[in-house]
């Protein structure tokens, strides 16, 4: 499938890094975002904003990166659009963290109408969408991964074609379940460590050259949390989501899974210790102390 025009919908802290990378590896890229300022930087960054219709009528691929999963089937239902296309094949590479039974809706769906759909989230934050540098765990056909492949190739350092349709949502909602799990142990660990007189670098020297290790203490402790900048480019409110997403699939699928159930409680009881809108960093608990001196 011959790949030259690519659409990415959603220019947020994902979508836009992802459309500029595209575009640095030879894709034509237009964009879409329903906020006039996500449209003016990508517009400031050579990707050109274009309706959403025009989009839809005029790709080859369609690269999504919204909040919710009825965002993006709201886009993808788009009145006289791709559902309507007879002109070509189109794949929908859809990168936003979503429930798989939407994303097994949305192939059907796509299928229906001769294009193809694939759920692609990600993992390696708006660096990894720069570098090019993601993971992606994809679920759909064969065929349309082969279709993609190019595009994802381009976005990614690591592909795992993990199976059918919504299987790359089972994986992803797999992944932010230990995320957010690893964000509340590791600062526990911390809070620990300081309270029986060690301090968190050296918790942390230890933890991350032996067995605790994680890429929250690895990568989000050091980067974000211990440098206080808390700047990762994830909201809370997102990761929200998909530690709700990952315990409504373990109700779905009817598992009891007791330490995965507290730590969803700990991040949806109550939303205003840390706030929808600040950076998910914040609910490991964990505030370093401030050199006042410095
Ligand atoms: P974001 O809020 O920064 O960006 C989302 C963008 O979508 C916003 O610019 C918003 O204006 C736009 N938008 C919302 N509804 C729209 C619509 N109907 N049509 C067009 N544009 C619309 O979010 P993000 O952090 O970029 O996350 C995007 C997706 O990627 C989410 O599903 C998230 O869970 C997932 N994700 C995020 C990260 C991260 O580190 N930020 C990592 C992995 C996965």
């Amino acid at each position: 499938m011959q790949i030259k025009r690519v659409g990415v919908i959603g220019l947020g802290n994902m979508g836009l890094p992802m459309a500029t990378t595209l575009a640095r590896k030879g894709f034509e890229v237009v964009g879409f975002d329903l906020s006039d300022s996500r449209n003016k930087l990508a517009s400031d960054q050579g990707i050109q904003p274009i309706s959403l219709n025009e989009l839809l009528r005029s790709v080859d691929v369609v690269v999504s990166s919204l909040p919710y999963a009825r965002d993006v089937e709201a886009v993808l239902n788009t009145p006289d659009a791709l559902l309507e296309r007879r002109d070509r094949r189109v794949i929908v590479v859809d990168t936003s963290t979503a429930d798989p039974t939407t994303s097994r809706r949305l192939q059907k769906l796509l299928d229906a109408a001769g294009h193809g759909h694939l759920d692609a989230p990600v993992s390696g934050g708006p660096a990894g969408a720069a570098d090019g540098q993601l993971t992606m765990m994809i679920g759909g056909t064969d065929q349309d991964f082969a279709d993609a492949r190019p595009v994802i190739e381009a976005m990614a350092g690591k592909v795992v074609h993990v199976g059918p349709s919504g299987a790359g949502n089972v994986a992803k909602l797999i992944n932010n379940m230990l995320v957010a799990a690893h964000m509340v142990t590791t600062g526990e660990a911390i809070r620990l460590g300081e309270a029986a007189g060690v301090s968190a670098e050296a918790v942390l020297q230890v933890v991350n050259a032996a067995t605790g290790r994680s890429g929250i203490s690895e990568i989000h402790f050091p980067k974000w949390i211990m440098s206080n900048r808390f700047d990762s480019g994830f909201a809370t409110g997102l990761m929200r989501k998909d530690v709700g997403l990952a315990a409504d699939l373990a109700n779905e699928v009817g598992i009891e899974l007791p330490l995965s159930k507290e730590v969803a409680r700990l991040w949806l009881e109550d939303r205003t210790v840390v706030a929808d809108a600040e950076d998910f960093t914040r609910m490991s608990g964990y505030q370093p102390k401030v050199d006042k001196a410095a």
